[in-house]
């Protein structure tokens, strides 16, 4: 059956580049008034042309997204369950060669978090652990995922990349979504930032989407880490390959997209390609033009103020007072943090922020007894 590594080989990064670059004011004017975004356009969307054309560029990803998803923006909330990891990325704290105190919560303390989450409000969660097979794998999570179901009102992961059939017995335990992140598409560079573990298998990772979607998991969070590699642009293009290549086989499943930029960590690195804030803008804007049905997702990475200007423009999925280590929110030890988020509010005050801008936060997903987690496929 085919993947997306077949599409994938079928791109060459130098000549998307040169594409990329290759775009004029026409192409991007073109692009701004098509009924449907082509790939040509997204090419000419994700231009240096298109910078001078951000405002017409956010009018049409807020008209878009209001029409899509009225004004509401739905919370998400982190719980990282454990920071063991037996994977060595070059950009993140929880790499298995940073010394660092490890911790992998247990019953209790899980119990604790989620009772500690659901008093800020959120029914909505991501459960997130370092890469690790053998102390966080599937006895794990068969042993827990269960009663934290119970307790929310959705269930997403952000875990290790696992097999088709060890999916399909997660979502029969209550998973409803797995955000699983390329980090980039470029297979060298890829290879120079994840050293030992399992994560060097770059091709396991490109295709774990499409396990996903054979498994019936209801939402895929896609995305790259924006800078890992020199050129954005093409990161955020190979994105969209991935994204249309996932609609078109996997059309029950729904999507996601985030926008990771790189963030300071222990013994973290330095950004290859810069994205400035008004370059995030334009690819947000780019992807709610050529899919208005998806979820566009921007977390605390960004700040305060960042965040409160562009959410009301195409964003629909926020996170809200992330704690990045094991218990952070039952107990405060940033010395286990993975990064350090850049909005701290509180879930209250990103509230209160959104509602000044009009908009009404919702603090939960599509509900399972709605009709899309009983779906046989
Ligand atoms: S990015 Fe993921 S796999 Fe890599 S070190 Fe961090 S937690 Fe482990």
């Amino acid at each position: 059956m085919a993947t997306f590594t077949e599409r994938w080989r079928e791109l060459h990064w130098d000549d998307i580049a040169l594409r990329i670059n290759s775009k004029t004011a026409a192409d991007v004017e073109r692009a701004l008034n098509a009924r449907r975004v082509t790939r040509e356009d997204m090419l000419a969307l994700l231009s240096p042309a298109a910078a001078t054309y951000l405002e017409p560029m956010a009018q049409k990803a807020q008209l878009l997204t209001r029409q899509r998803f009225g004004n509401t923006v739905n919370f998400y909330v982190p719980l990282y369950l454990s920071n063991l990891c037996a994977n060595d990325c070059t950009y993140c704290g929880f790499s298995m060669s940073n010394r660092l105190k490890r911790k992998t919560l247990n019953d209790e303390e899980i119990e604790r978090e989620c009772a500690a989450i659901r008093n800020l409000g959120f029914t909505h969660l991501l459960l997130v652990t370092g890469e690790h097979q053998s102390k966080v794998g599937m006895d794990y999570f068969r042993r827990h995922l269960p009663a934290i179901r119970r307790q929310f009102s959705s269930l997403q992961m952000e875990v290790q990349p696992l097999s088709q059939a060890d999916y399909a017995e997660l979502r029969g335990l209550g998973l409803d979504g797995v955000m699983v992140y390329q980090e980039t598409y470029h297979e060298a560079t890829y290879a120079r930032h994840h050293l030992r573990g399992q994560k060097q298998d770059f091709f396991w990772r490109l295709e774990t989407p499409d396990r996903l979607g054979r498994a019936g998991i209801d939402k895929i969070g896609l995305g790259a880490l924006i800078g890992l590699s020199d050129n954005w642009r093409v990161d955020c293009y190979m994105v969209v390959e991935h994204l249309l290549w996932l609609q078109q086989q996997y059309w029950q499943s729904r999507f996601s997209i985030s926008f990771p930029r790189l963030r300071p960590c222990a013994g973290g690195i330095e950004p290859a390609s810069l994205m400035d804030e008004r370059q995030l803008v334009q690819v947000i804007c780019a992807f709610r033009l050529l899919a208005p049905e998806v979820e566009l997702s921007l977390s605390t990475r960004e700040s305060p103020r960042f965040r409160d200007s562009v959410v009301p423009l195409a964003i629909n999925q926020v996170s809200a007072w992330s704690r990045t280590q094991p218990g952070g929110y039952a107990d405060s030890h940033s010395e286990l943090e993975q990064f350090s988020p850049h909005d701290n509010r509180t879930p209250e005050q990103v509230a209160r922020a959104l509602a000044q801008a009009g908009l009404q936060p919702v603090w939960k997903d599509w509900d399972g007894w709605l009709g899309r987690a009983a779906q046989p496929r």
